[in-house]
């Protein structure tokens, strides 16, 4: 309990899939949550439902390209709650799934605008702050799309390879500052994200089974086992640790 007591956080995308969970389990954990995304019901339905568990948390519409929108946000939870301690770059998409030569430049732009524009706006809002406030840390989703290739989806692993880059990055040039930068590489979670993957290819059903089957463990995560991954480099549990990658992939990568 009260493993991020105190703390202020912003969750991108969180009003869906990992996204959610990490939101709830902040809020659980004692941190002021600004659920940020474009899925405004959503994000405004997942307030309400951490504030009757007696959770603190507020909604803001945030489209992660959009680099004015994140700046007022960023000022917007800081004049609400004073400063901003955990940021988390959750907001994605997978993207067109097309061999390399068939991809049209604005779908590989749209993509990229996403998940790797987005991580560098919403970081750099919230690096700004957290140098005025004295340290934060930052975790960013990458994949194991980010860590190993595959002959699927090339946008997609390229944007988890930039994020993954980006963290480490991120973590050496502001060290000396207090703000440490992870990233998190998740295999296969059963999220919408996922769900709307199957069902552009056929049966959702046999496509969950073959996804599961690449799992040694014999099956795809849960939300949850990303946001306990989450939940750690928040808190300070993890202040010894910065630049580092939190493979959560059911042994996906080990062989
Ligand atoms: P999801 O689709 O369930 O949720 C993503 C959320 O991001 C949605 O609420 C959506 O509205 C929001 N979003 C999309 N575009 C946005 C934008 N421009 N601005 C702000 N918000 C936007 O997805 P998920 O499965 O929970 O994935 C979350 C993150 O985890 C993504 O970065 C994804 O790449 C990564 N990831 C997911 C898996 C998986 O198997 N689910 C595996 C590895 C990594």
């Amino acid at each position: 309990m009260n493993r991020v007591e105190g703390k202020v956080a912003v969750v991108t995308g969180g009003a869906s899939g990992i996204g959610r969970a990490t939101c709830l389990l902040l809020a659980k954990e004692g941190a002021c949550v600004a659920v940020t995304d474009i899925a405004e019901k959503e994000g405004r339905g997942l307030v309400e439902e951490i504030t009757e568990k007696g959770g603190k948390a507020e909604y803001w519409h945030l489209n992660v390209t959009q680099e004015a929108s994140v700046k007022q946000v960023v000022s917007e939870v800081r004049e609400k709650w004073g400063k901003i301690d955990i940021l988390v770059n959750n907001a994605g998409i997978v993207g067109i799934n097309k061999p390399t030569h068939e991809i049209a430049e604005d779908e590989w732009n749209e993509l990229m605008a996403i998940n790797v524009n987005g991580v560098f706006l919403c970081t750099k809002h919230v690096l700004i702050s957290m140098l005025e406030t004295g340290g934060g840390s930052i975790i960013n989703l990458s994949s194991v799309y980010g860590l190993v290739g595959g002959p699927d989806m090339p946008p997609y692993h390229a944007s988890k390879g930039a994020v993954r880059l980006m963290s480490k990055t991120d973590a050496l040039l502001y060290a000396k500052n207090k703000i440490r930068v992870n990233s998190v590489h998740p295999a296969f979670i059963w999220t919408p994200l996922v769900e709307k993957l199957l069902a552009e290819q056929g049966d959702v059903a046999e496509g969950r089974k073959i996804l599961d089957s690449l799992h040694p463990v014999g099956h795809m995560g849960e939300p949850d086992d990303v946001a306990y991954g989450i939940l750690y480099l928040a808190s300070d549990e993890s202040k010894f640790v910065t630049g580092s990658e939190l493979v959560i992939d059911g042994g996906y990568t080990a062989h």
